[in-house]
C-alpha cells in the first residue's frame, strides 16, 4: 500500500478497466468515486442471475496465460475462488463436431479429423509465428504488434499456411473471439488470440465473472446509474459533470479522474481532446453483439463448453457456448445453459428486434447447423434471455497498432485527467485491466510532480 495522499480520485466507467484503475488510486491514498450509467457494475464483465440461471453479460472466459489478471487475483485473495474449468472445445466441420483440449492441442492437432493430413502439417508454422511474435503480443500493449499489423488473418493464412487451415482454423479462432471475419482483422489479433488460448488453463468465478470487479468495488464508492457528461480539468482540480438517476445535474471536483469508457464515447465526455484525437477514438470500431441463453431442465449431450461454427459452414452462427460445462453456478444443478451468439451482421440486422423475436431468430438459426440441438432445447426450454453489447468486441484492422500508439503518443501523460479502457489494447480482460493500473500510475504521477 502507497497511503500517501488524500485527495479525491473520480472514475468514470465501472468496468474492470475504470475499477482496477479505482483500486489502484484508492491504494495510492485517494478517495475513490466511481460513476457508472448503467444500473450495474462490472461493463462488459458483468452478470446477471434469473431463475436460478446465472447469465455473463459479456466475457466468459479467463485464462491462465492472463499475467496481469492472475497477479491482481493473487493480490486480491481470490484467486482462492477461480476455478479451473473445462478446456474442451469443438470446432464444427461437415456434420461433426471435432473436440480438443486447449491445454494439449498439440497432440490433438496430431489426432484431429478436422483438417487433412497436409494442413496438419502445415499448422506448425502458425504456432511457430506465435513463438517468434510471443514478446510483442503483451496485454498491456497492442500498439507493440506492430510487424504483425500489415495483412489481414486472412490474408496471412493463405500466404503462410492454406486454405483449409483458414477455414476451419483460423477463421474459427478469430471470429469466435472477436465477432468478425478474418479479413476484417490483422494477423496481429490472429496470433494473439492464438496466443492467449493455446496450452492456456481455463478459469471461472462460480458466481460469475462479475466477481473480481466486485471485489474491486469492495472498497470504493461505486455510483450506478450515473451518466457522466463533462469532465474538464484546470490548473488544480478535475471538474465532473453528470447526472444522477433522476436525472437532476450534480458537478464534483477531484484531484485526479480516470475516464475508462468505450473509445466513441470518449470524445462526448472531453472536449480538450485535440480534433485529430476526437476523430480517432470515434472510429474505433467495436462489434455489435447480441446473444441468446437458453436454458433448458436437462442437459444435452455435447461434452464440450464451446463449439466453433466455421463462417464456409455457416455464414451466421459463431458459437455455441454450453455454460454449464463452462463454470459451475451457471444452471441449477441438473439443468443445462448454453450460449448462441452469432456473426456481426446477424448482430447488427436485429439490433432493434423484441427479445421474443431474437430468440425466435436464434433456434431457427441453430437449427440450420444443430438440428438437435435445436430440438433439444425446444423439448426442455425453461428460459430464454437476450443480452446486447453495442461495442462488444474491437475489430483490429490491418494499420490499427500504428494508428493507436499515434493516438497514445498525442495524450498529456501529466494531465490530471487519463483515459483506460481495452480500447488501449487487446480487447480480452487482461488487457483492459493493465490499462487501468497505467492509468492510476500516471494520474497519480500527475499530482506528485506537482506538489512542492
Ligand atoms: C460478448 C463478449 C464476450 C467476451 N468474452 C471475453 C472472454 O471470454 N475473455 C476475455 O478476456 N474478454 C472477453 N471479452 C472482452 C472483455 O469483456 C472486455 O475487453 C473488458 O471487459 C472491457 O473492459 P473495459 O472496462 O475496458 O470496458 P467496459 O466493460 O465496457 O466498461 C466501460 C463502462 O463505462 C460505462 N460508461 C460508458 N459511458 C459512461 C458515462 N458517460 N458515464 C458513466 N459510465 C459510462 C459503461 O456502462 C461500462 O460499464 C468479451 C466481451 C464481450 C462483449
Amino acid at each position: 500500500m502507497h497511503m500517501s495522499t488524500t485527495g479525491r480520485a473520480i472514475v468514470v466507467g465501472a468496468g474492470v478497466a475504470g475499477l482496477t484503475a479505482g483500486y489502484r488510486l484508492r491504494e495510492y491514498g485517494y478517495s475513490v468515486t466511481v460513476l457508472e450509467q448503467a444500473p450495474h457494475l462490472g461493463g462488459r464483465m458483468g452478470t446477471v442471475s434469473q431463475g436460478g440461471f446465472r447469465h455473463d453479460l459479456g466475457a466468459l472466459w479467463m485464462g491462465g496465460s492472463y499475467q496481469a489478471a492472475v497477479r491482481l487475483l493473487e493480490e486480491l485473495g481470490l484467486n482462492s475462488a477461480a476455478i479451473k474449468t473445462s478446456n474442451i472445445f469443438g470446432i464444427y466441420r461437415d456434420g461433426e463436431t471435432h473436440r480438443f483440449n486447449s491445454t494439449e492441442l498439440d497432440k490433438d492437432l496430431a489426432v484431429t479429423e478436422l483438417l487433412s493430413p497436409e494442413a496438419k502439417l502445415r499448422a506448425g508454422a502458425l504456432l511457430q509465428d506465435v513463438g517468434a511474435a510471443s514478446k510483442h503480443l503483451v496485454a498491456d500493449d497492442f500498439s507493440a504488434a506492430q510487424a504483425w499489423d500489415t495483412e489481414s488473418a486472412r490474408s496471412y493464412a493463405l500466404r503462410r499456411l492454406d486454405e483449409e487451415l483458414h477455414d476451419y482454423l483460423v477463421e474459427p479462432i478469430v471470429s469466435g473471439m472477436s465477432f468478425t471475419s478474418s479479413d476484417k482483422v490483422s494477423a496481429a489479433m490472429l496470433l494473439f488470440l492464438t496466443k492467449i488460448f493455446v496450452g492456456a488453463m481455463a478459469f471461472n468465478f462460480e458466481t460469475g465473472l462479475v466477481a473480481l470487479p466486485e471485489r474491486l468495488a469492495q472498497d470504493l464508492h461505486v455510483e450506478t446509474n450515473a451518466r457522466v457528461e463533462r469532465v474538464q480539468e484546470d490548473t488544480d482540480r478535475v471538474h465532473v459533470r453528470w447526472r444522477d438517476q433522476t436525472g437532476a445535474e450534480r458537478t464534483e471536483q477531484a484531484e485526479v479522474c480516470v475516464v475508462a469508457v468505450q473509445a466513441p464515447l470518449v470524445p462526448g465526455l472531453l472536449p480538450h481532446l485535440t480534433q485529430a484525437q476526437q476523430e480517432y477514438l470515434s472510429t474505433v470500431t467495436y462489434a455489435r453483439d447480441v446473444f441468446v441463453h437458453f436454458g433448458v431442465d436437462e442437459p444435452p449431450a455435447e461434452p464440450a463448453w464451446f463449439v466453433l461454427v466455421p463462417q464456409c459452414e455457416h455464414p451466421d452462427l459463431n458459437y455455441v457456448s454450453f455454460d454449464h460445462h463452462r463454470a459451475p453456478g451457471r444452471a441449477p444443478e441438473g439443468k443445462g445453459l448454453m450460449r448462441v451468439g452469432f456473426r456481426n451482421k446477424w448482430c447488427a440486422d436485429r439490433w432493434q428486434l423484441d427479445d421474443a423475436g431474437v430468440a425466435a431468430n436464434a433456434l431457427s438459426t441453430l437449427r440450420a447447423v444443430f438440428p438437435d440441438l435445436a430440438d433439444h432445447i425446444e423439448d426442455h426450454q425453461e428460459m430464454a434471455f437476450v443480452g446486447r453489447n453495442e461495442h462488444a468486441l474491437l475489430q483490429r484492422g490491418p494499420g490499427d497498432a500504428t494508428r493507436l500508439r499515434h493516438f497514445q503518443d498525442g495524450l498529456d501523460p501529466h494531465s490530471r485527467i487519463q483515459l483506460a479502457g481495452d480500447f488501449l489494447s487487446w480487447s480480452v480482460i487482461d488487457a483492459a485491466l493493465a490499462t487501468g493500473e497505467s492509468a492510476a500510475r500516471s494520474a497519480h504521477r500527475a499530482v506528485t510532480e506537482r506538489q512542492p
